[in-house]
């Protein structure tokens, strides 16, 4: 029988509940059970498609299409277990269905009620994950506990352990014991209170996992254990990691998570094995060259808006040995200040995905920049179409070339909508997404970088290089080296006349994994690094040739 795990969050947001999840499913996984990974966000919006990231991040995008919280990229990058639609719900979701449900007479004339029709049909999102290949589902409630908005969640995964048997369920709770400067101690109240509001609902939770920037006591601890009725041993302690989300998944360890989860849902797991991950945070601990990258995006600020972008750079980081410092950079500050000064010095610009115009120009100075100092460069999504855009302009001589997006009368489409966007007109999941094949060119760079024929990559777009421009690029010397298997679309640009120019309309950032770094940011980030390395050595070469002034 599927065993579940269910995570609620208390004190504040932003206690890293995405990356302790992932973690649990990680040490699961690793102990031979098989793990499936959801989350309930309890806004009403039916997906993130639509939001900005200024709210909510970056929007992951899963195989099958579905637009996903960024939490799922914690879950896909951590563990192994197949993520789709059913992956992620939000109350808009829910909602939804029941009311299209009423609307095609299913209740029978009945009142429809949170309880339990709303209930139910969380309850039944929560079962369809439990299969005879699941041992576990760990279900990740978003918000707080005590937000408004989780309550139906947290009454629902209440109920379900009275639906499926208390031994069958694990209520986790993350929450904040903070350090009051002040008074010179932590903090056990918050957590106390937290967990009574949990307690009001009718929630005892199992375990809890305290977050804190310090070692909790074992006086604290028995205290927390004392107050909130769990035995001090389901006390975890999650102190701030000063260096990498990576070392979560084993400072869990050391503080007995697995084995308690184990033992209280007595599952029949194998042994730890942890050393490919250790191996990977020794390489971390010690790089052996150190690069910087900028990466100029409509939101430089905000540190979730290209979360996997980040992510994968961090891989292909490890891949080289290398740490790689990122600046983020607001192309719009390109605009006002020239490209020169904001990025000379970097080892490689990348231009992420994104929409609207604000910033646009930015992108396209920052991409002449790169292509005519021989700095590699990396597009993705509208970072291939700015790419498009601005060869375009500057090389084949279109005046105002541009995309269609931001220019509708621009004498010169390069970038235009895709023939199957025409018709459409609402805007929730109505882009060209998910999972679809391209074929590479053989010997370009992006075959080398994959070292296969045909690749599979996640799309979330609605525009596309305008097929009436390929032969003009073509002779131009822009290299078309990937696209669609019918050979409609353009897939993958490059620069043959340069040491690493290639932009890409998909998003290889989601298919990137802390030990395995995708092909292209493993092909990009080695660029750099070359590009580092042979200027270093020429500085310390003309150093040479040239001795210090007396
Ligand atoms: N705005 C562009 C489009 O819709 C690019 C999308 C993206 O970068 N994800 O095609």
């Amino acid at each position: 029988m599927t065993k579940h795990i269910f995570v609620t969050g208390g004190v504040v947001s932003s206690l890293g509940k995405g990356l302790t999840s992932a973690s649990i499913g990680m040490l699961l996984e690793r102990r031979g059970l098989r793990v499936k990974m959801q989350k309930l966000d309890p806004y009403i919006n039916v997906d993130p498609g639509t939001m900005s990231p200024y709210q909510h991040g970056e929007v992951y995008v899963l195989d099958d299409g579905s637009e996903t919280d960024l939490d799922l990229g914690h879950y896909e990058r951590f563990t192994n277990g197949p993520l789709t639609r059913d992956s992620n719900y939000t109350t808009g979701q829910i909602y939804l269905s029941v009311i299209e449900k009423e609307r095609r007479g299913e209740f029978l004339g009945k009142t429809v009620q949170v309880i339990p029709h709303i209930t139910n049909e969380i309850k039944s999102v929560i079962q369809k994950l439990a299969d005879e290949q699941t041992d576990v589902v760990i279900t990740e409630i978003g918000g707080t506990v005590g937000d408004i908005e989780s309550q139906p969640f947290l009454e629902a995964i209440r109920q379900f352990s009275l639906d499926i048997g208390k031994d069958n369920c694990l209520y986790i709770h993350l929450t904040l014991v903070p350090y009051l400067k002040a008074a010179g101690e932590l903090k056990t109240k918050p957590t106390q209170h937290s967990v009574g509001q949990l307690r009001e609902i009718g929630i005892q939770p199992d375990v809890l996992i305290c977050r804190t920037e310090r070692a909790i006591s074992l006086e604290d601890r028995q205290k927390i254990a004392l107050f909130c009725n769990v035995p001090s041993e389901a006390v975890i302690e999650e102190r701030d990691k000063e260096f990498s989300i990576y070392e979560v998944p084993p400072s869990l360890v050391e503080n007995g998570l697995d084995q308690l989860i184990i033992k209280r849902l007595r599952l029949n797991a194998g042994p730890l094995d942890m050393t490919d991950w250790r191996q990977l945070l020794h390489g971390l601990r010690n790089p052996r060259h150190e690069i910087s990258i900028a990466v100029v995006g409509k939101y430089a600020e905000h540190k979730d808006a290209y979360k996997s972008i980040y992510e994968a750079i961090d891989h292909a980081g490890i891949r080289h040995q290398t740490q790689v410092r990122v600046a983020r950079i607001q192309s719009e500050t390109i605009e006002q200040e020239g490209p020169e000064r904001l990025l000379s010095g970097y080892d490689g610009i990348l231009v992420p995905g994104g929409f609207g115009e604000r910033g646009i120009e930015g992108k396209i100075e920052a991409i002449r920049y790169a292509r005519e100092r021989r700095i590699p460069f990396f597009g993705i999504c509208l970072g291939m179409q700015c790419a498009v855009i601005e060869f375009g302009r500057q090389v084949l001589g279109l005046e105002n070339a541009h995309s269609t997006e931001f220019s509708k009368d621009t004498p010169h489409p390069v970038i235009c909508l895709l023939d199957e966007q025409l018709k459409i007109v609402n805007k929730g999941g109505t882009m060209r997404l998910g999972a679809r094949d391209a074929r590479l060119v053989p010997g370009s760079r992006a075959h080398t970088c994959y070292q296969r024929a045909v690749v599979s990559e996640r799309h979330r777009h609605r525009y596309e290089f305008n097929n009436d421009y390929r032969q003009r690029f073509r002779d131009h010397g822009m290299l078309l080296t990937g696209d669609s298997p019918d050979g409609n679309l353009v897939e993958i640009i490059e620069l043959a006349d340069h040491p690493w120019f290639l932009a890409v309309q998909f998003h290889p950032e989601f298919k990137s994994k802390p030990t395995a770094a995708h092909p292209l940011f493993a092909g990009f980030v080695r660029a750099a690094l070359d590009r580092h390395l042979l200027r270093s050595d020429r500085s310390a070469g003309a150093a040479g040739e040239t001795p210090a002034s007396p």
